[in-house]
């Protein structure tokens, strides 16, 4: 088990700015001391409700956003606060993928120029190599060569995350933050971009940092599972150990809110969550689920739990059996 990325105490916070002066006059604690090693070859899926700060860990990861304080270690350097100049030819081997992929697609190039810029960029390709360079990316997603002539407008959702991703994958990468590359999709081109991404993992052997907010796609792709709630990972182990005998009432709660097709991977009891996400610019104190915990006692409003040591890991007093 070689670690290829290290992730230490990492605080992400966003600046709330006030008045015409623009004062700070407090922080969004998006991300707030989440460790976390991802291994070689393997996927961790990172899940939680939406604003628990999962995709400021993946975007924070590829420096997209700059850590308030912690360690970001990428294949044992680290690039927690490295410029972007140092940064060009670490991207080679550290790319991201976003839930909607023609936001970072120029409507104006045609796929074969879009899917050829990174190579000129990086001029790690000869330059009477990069027309073989982009149909061997088209093949590797499934797309026909023919389709590089046309326009991103032209293309479906699903077709448009397979051109996203054939970016990622230009210089066959090392890890891949996949932030919610499927949520925007309909539910039968999500199976085929969920394929595709396991195909390339084997093939290329790439690592991968998946995030989703609902259960289903982590439970199909993921090696290990983390859970997110406000700013702190809740639960961390392997998925088969997870999804049996969840720990924390959120993971409860949330393997309850997505049904699965096994009945056996299912809690007896149905809980449910109360009341709604408190903010992260002002987080409650002790335990930060006490507010909606159906299990909540007097020690959680004050006492923050710690993560537990070992594989299966949870942040909880009162951790369910
Ligand atoms: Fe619930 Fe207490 Fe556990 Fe927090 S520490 S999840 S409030 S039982
Ligand atoms: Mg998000």
């Amino acid at each position: 088990n070689i670690p290829l990325l290290q992730i230490d105490r990492l605080k992400t916070y966003y600046p709330i700015k006030k008045g015409v002066l623009s004062r700070t006059v407090g922080h969004v604690r998006a991300v707030d001391d989440v460790s976390l090693t991802i291994y070689e070859g393997e996927t961790v899926g990172l899940v939680g409700e939406s604003g628990c700060g999962k995709s400021t860990i993946g975007r924070s990861i590829v420096r997209l956003e700059d850590p308030f304080e912690g360690r970001i270690l990428f294949q044992n350097e680290d690039i927690t606060h490295i410029s972007q100049r140092a940064l060009k030819p670490i991207r080679t081997r550290l790319q991201i993928i976003f839930q909607d992929p023609f936001s970072s697609l120029n409507p104006r190039q045609r796929i074969n120029d879009i899917l050829a810029e990174p190579f000129i960029a990086h001029r790690l390709v000869d330059r009477h190599r990069v027309q073989g360079e982009v149909d061997r990316l088209l093949d590797l997603v499934g797309l026909p060569r023919a389709y590089k002539m046309r326009y991103p407008h032209e293309f479906s959702g699903g077709q448009r995350q397979r051109i996203g991703i054939a970016r990622a994958i230009s210089f066959q990468p090392k890890l891949v933050v996949c932030d919610e590359p499927v949520s925007a999709l309909d539910v039968s081109i999500q199976a085929q971009i969920l394929n595709l991404l396991a195909d390339l993992q084997k093939e290329l052997k790439l690592t991968y940092l998946f995030i989703a907010h609902g259960i289903g796609a982590v439970q199909y792709i993921s090696t290990r599972v983390a859970v997110m709630y406000l700013g702190k990972i809740v639960e961390i182990g392997y998925k088969e150990e997870l999804f049996k005998r969840p720990k924390h009432p959120y993971t409860h709660i949330l393997l309850n809110a997505y049904p699965t097709p096994d009945p056996t991977l299912r809690s007896n009891k149905r809980l449910i969550i109360q009341g709604d996400v408190p903010s992260p610019a002002n987080p409650p104190a002790g335990c930060r689920f006490h507010t909606r915990c159906p299990y909540v006692q007097e020690l959680c409003q004050h006492e923050e739990p710690p993560l537990t040591p070992g594989a299966h890991a949870v942040a909880c007093h009162f951790p369910i059996n």
